[in-house]
């Protein structure tokens, strides 16, 4: 089933419906099992003439940078929070001793 976006959006540039049907070929590519030399579905999980599985370790790498990847915006986000935290301690500090200097500004 080929990818035709032409017929329903006519006023697309063909660059883009060319880049498109490009990308959706490729998401159902078809590639070779590794054990039989077979075609097979790049999204199959398993090998329909040998058997063969597709190893864990592409899905357990893609789990671990997905973590990594949210562990490293928490961090961000808590050390947004501690400077902001620590920002309004500090202006807090300054309104109060601007006040002192105002209200000692008379006897000097
Ligand atoms: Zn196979």
């Amino acid at each position: 089933m080929a990818f035709r976006p032409e017929g329903r959006w006519p006023c697309f540039p063909s660059v883009l419906t060319k880049s498109f049907a490009y990308l959706h070929s490729r998401s159902v590519a078809l590639s070779s099992c590794p054990e039989c030399r077979e075609e097979i579905s790049d999204t199959a999980w398993n090998c329909p003439h040998c058997g063969w599985h597709k190893s864990w370790a592409g899905l357990v790498a893609a789990w671990i940078v997905a973590i990594a990847v949210i562990g490293l915006a928490v961090l961000f986000y808590w050390q947004i929070k501690q400077a902001d935290e620590a920002h309004a301690k500090f202006r807090k500090e300054l309104d109060k001793s601007e006040a002192m200097i105002k209200a000692l500004k008379p006897y000097s």
